[in-house]
């Protein structure tokens, strides 16, 4: 398996986001083929591969990914998720190589306790997020949800935290970005991590 995305045909990227789908997907963070995950192949113009719509997340194969441009708009066969849209924002924004989405638990019910933004500090795990030290204060930002997927990036931009490379939609799910499908991974269960530690306060 690659880990520089630049390099990836979309086969190969289907194969990267299938393997990752299904160690999510036994995690239980992916139910009910809920969630998608995606990987940039090209940053100009801007296109990624993004996981099919409605599909088990357990059972993807290296064909069950759709290209998409920009806008999330599918540029050959299959059909993404409409949340493709979103994938397309976080990476133009971010420069990111990769985006993971899933509808955790442990997010919604954060969510609902902090609508505010949900506070981390002290914490060895924060250096899973690129700190160099514990000894630093984040905040995952939370934004409310919609169906429109150019007001939620319009959210998301504006939310934007630093040293945060994660936003938890209210009432859904969680995004987190990285380099490469691995390291968006590893954030992803560092984050997942903090809000079921947070989940666990009273
Ligand atoms: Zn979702």
């Amino acid at each position: 398996m690659s880990e520089t995305t630049s390099v990836l045909d979309l086969e190969e990227a289907g194969a990267v986001l299938a393997a990752e789908a299904a160690r999510f997907a036994s995690f239980g963070w992916m139910r009910g083929t809920s969630g998608n995950l995606s990987v940039v192949l090209s940053r100009t113009p801007l296109q990624l591969a993004v996981t099919a719509s409605g599909r088990d997340k357990g059972e993807l194969t290296a064909a069950d990914v759709v290209l998409t441009d920009a806008s999330g708009a599918a540029l050959g066969a299959g059909r993404p998720s409409a949340e493709a849209a979103l994938h397309a924002r976080v990476a133009a924004l971010t420069g990111a190589g990769a985006v993971v989405h899933v509808h955790t638990v442990a997010s919604v019910a954060m969510g609902h306790r902090s609508p505010g933004g949900i506070a981390f500090r002290d914490l060895e795990m924060l250096k899973g997020l690129g700190h160099g030290t514990h000894e630093v204060a984040v905040t995952l930002p939370v934004i409310e949800n919609s169906q429109d997927m150019a007001v939620l990036g319009d959210r998301l931009e504006a939310a934007l935290s630093p040293g945060m490379p994660a936003v938890v939609v209210a009432g859904h799910g969680l995004y987190v970005w990285g380099a490469d499908p691995r390291e968006a991974r590893h954030r992803t269960e560092v984050v997942e991590w903090l809000l079921e530690l947070e989940l666990t306060r009273s």
